[in-house]
């Protein structure tokens, strides 16, 4: 007996916004790898929640099996850039003088522990409107629209508490601590945008400058620091780029 014919089978094939986004993403993913990897601990890393993941990041530890920067992270992180100098564009159209190149043309950064640990700022205020204080360290951060409307709400230094450790250490080590911080948020869904003015805190930048010390000496010592949680399936676990190396 003849086999019978199967008129509803179709092999899935790739369409063709398939082909041209993994074009995309392998150029993009192939692009980063040849980038090379940041030989010191980076100070908007400092306010993270996991000491022993800064040390798996300083230390240039691979990362888990199938946890490198996808190419749609790439892009995340280049729109993140984009809005960034569209940002500058609309407070210098305020009258903002806002600088983001010291008069060497590099950007405004330190480097303390022999190099160990730096930090690169968004930009320098030195003139505002509606008598702002200045000089002023400018950052910006752009978020989805979760994100964004709970740091509208409650203020960066509670609902982003990596980005309030960034900002005081770069106004410590920036010399910029007599007048407070603005910080601006752009809402990547729907574009509002946010700012608010971040006063200069001692003791929080005090307290990322000794987690940077405490790291590098771990480091040095080959001592792998505690997790921050007992628990594996905590939400900063859950998407850890090391998390099958630190609970195995
Ligand atoms: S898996 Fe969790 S505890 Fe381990 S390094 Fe990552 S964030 Fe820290």
């Amino acid at each position: 007996m003849a086999a019978l014919l199967d008129f509803n089978h179709r092999e899935k094939k790739p369409g063709f916004a398939d082909v041209v986004n993994a074009l995309i993403d392998t150029a993009l993913t192939a692009e980063n790898a040849e980038r090379p990897a940041r030989d010191y601990l980076g100070g908007s890393r400092l306010g993270d929640a996991c000491q022993r993941r800064l040390q798996y990041e300083y230390l240039k530890v691979p990362k888990d099996d199938g946890a490198e920067f996808t190419g749609r992270s790439l892009r995340i992180f280049a729109l993140g850039h984009v809005l960034e100098e569209l940002a500058i564009g609309w407070l210098r159209k305020a009258g903002f003088d806002l600088r983001t190149r010291n008069r060497h043309g590099e950007q405004f950064g330190f480097s303390a522990a022999g190099g160990r640990l730096q930090g690169h700022a968004d930009g320098v205020i030195v003139a505002a409107p509606d008598g702002m204080a200045v000089p002023a360290l400018w950052e910006c951060k752009s978020a989805n629209a979760k994100n964004w409307r709970d740091i509208a709400r409650r203020g960066v230094v509670k609902a982003k508490p990596i980005y309030a450790a960034q900002i005081a250490l770069y106004q410590a080590y920036l010399g910029l601590t007599d007048a407070p911080a603005l910080f601006t948020a752009i809402n990547k869904d729907s574009c509002e945008i946010w700012h608010e003015l971040v006063p200069f805190d001692a003791e929080r930048a005090q307290s990322a400058s000794d987690k940077a010390v405490r790291i590098l000496r771990a480091c040095d010592a080959g001592e792998l620091l505690p997790r921050h949680t007992e628990d594996p399936e905590h939400f900063e676990c859950r998407f850890c780029a090391w998390k099958e190396r630190c609970w195995a």
